[in-house]
């Protein structure tokens, strides 16, 4: 039931079209993975995230914890059922916030300054941390990751990782990838051991069974299988890129993901890892890079063999009144980006994009929306957020067409030339 299979490589890339089958449904790949931190996909319905064609949302392990708690969530069905989508989901450990919340203090309360405290304490064990809402004391173990993830019940989930912070020594990032080593190990142990039997016998029923549909099974948060993805951490080091993606990838995961890309780090740097660990890369396995959504980094994530990437940057940028357009009035100088805030669009009776067939772009002019944008209305952030996500859902159902129909590479020049 669960599975991957590649339908179709490219010849001039390591891009490639496939299908990951879970319980909640089939994400066709490569896919764009829209972020739903807190179980809602900022500003849209789950309805909305159909329409736009998205397949696969991603929920923050970290801050579902925190609130409304894991054991809310399975309560009720898990987080696809929890939150409506009903789709395919994946979590990630909350290992990206809780390192990265070691680098900030908080005060714990306002009015007081000597109480501001370092919110974290990173040992070979787990990660201590306060909650960034309330200040109450937190633990982080592997063990506790995975738990959490299998009661949140998203279809794939992440190992507990330590994302080393951009720019780190090489010392340090050395010993992150270590620690990350070790964790995913712990991670890996905690998910083996821990496949309850009514989940084996959902497995082996809907394996054994000819119906299609994953409705005609009691799909609940807690009988259905998942798949766990190692992480390839390293830094923007060559070596530790390479032992890392060595490491990750002879262990018995059912996908891959990259972690600690997207962190400052420059385009080429981002790059380069994309290249460094590709060799090391099984091709059987599923590939994830987190926190991937600008165009260019797309179109290179797909060039270098990854299958899905996840980002905020559509319904972010939808809140900034920044929509994407496409070539010509997009191009890599402004980053494919259309600032609706600007005077210049206020009596602009175009639509955002002309020939886009979203519901913000076939029934509202820019001057429009630019009027929503200088008026605060609610209704602005959620116009641009829709556009962009049906935007960059396309975009990648685009660039999946033209990998199928070996034009990647033209399709490329087209929107790079
Ligand atoms: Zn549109």
């Amino acid at each position: 039931m669960f599975s991957f299979s590649i339908s179709h490589t490219d010849k001039k890339t390591k891009a490639r079209v496939g299908e990951i089958h879970t319980s909640h449904g089939v994400i066709q790949t490569p896919a764009f993975v829209p972020v739903g931190t807190k179980a809602t996909v900022k500003g849209l319905t789950p309805q909305d995230l159909q329409e736009c064609g998205v397949q696969l949302l991603f929920g923050n392990t970290y801050h579902l914890h925190l609130r409304p708690g894991e054991d809310v969530v399975q309560e009720f069905g898990g987080l696809s059922k929890f939150m409506s989508w009903n789709g395919p989901t994946i979590t990630d450990s909350g290992g990206f916030q809780v390192f990265s919340l070691g680098q900030k203090k908080i005060k714990l309360f306002a009015d007081e300054e000597e109480t501001e405290v370092n919110i974290v304490n990173i040992t070979d064990d787990g990660v201590k941390f306060r909650s960034h809402i309330n200040g109450s004391s937190h633990m982080f173990t592997p063990e506790k990751s995975i738990e959490i993830q299998k009661k949140l019940g998203a279809d794939l989930i992440l190992v507990f990782d330590e994302c080393a912070p951009h720019p780190s020594t090489y010392e340090y990032t050395k010993e992150a990838m270590e620690r990350t080593h070790r964790l995913a190990a712990r991670s890996l142990a905690a998910h083996k051991s821990e496949i309850p039997n009514s989940k084996l016998e959902t497995m082996s029923k809907i394996q054994n069974s000819n119906k299609q549909n994953v409705s005609d099974f009691d799909i609940s948060a807690s009988n259905f299988p998942q798949w766990l993805y190692g992480i390839i951490q390293g830094g923007v080091f060559k070596d530790l890129r390479e032992e890392s993606a060595k490491f990750i990838s002879q262990l018995d995961f059912d996908g891959i993901a990259i972690g600690g890309v997207s962190v400052g780090e420059s385009k080429q740097q981002m790059r380069d890892v994309l290249q460094w660990v590709n060799p090391f890369l099984p091709e059987e396995k599923p590939r994830h890079l987190l926190g991937i959504g600008e165009i260019d980094d797309i179109f290179e994530a797909v060039t270098w063999g990854m299958d899905t990437f996840d980002c905020v940057i559509p319904t972010r940028f939808g809140r900034y009144g920044i929509a994407f357009v496409p070539p010509p009035e997009g191009s890599i100088k402004n980053k494919f980006r259309l600032p609706i805030n600007k005077v210049a669009y206020a009596k602009d009776k175009r639509p955002m994009v002309s020939d886009c067939v979203c519901y913000t772009c076939k029934n509202f002019t820019r001057a429009y929306i630019h009027h929503l944008f200088r008026s605060e209305e609610l209704l602005a952030y959620r116009l641009v957020s829709y556009h962009n996500v049906f935007f960059i859902t396309n975009l990648v159902k685009g660039i999946r067409e033209a990998i199928m129909e070996g034009r990647f590479d033209r399709m490329k020049e087209e929107w790079f030339s």
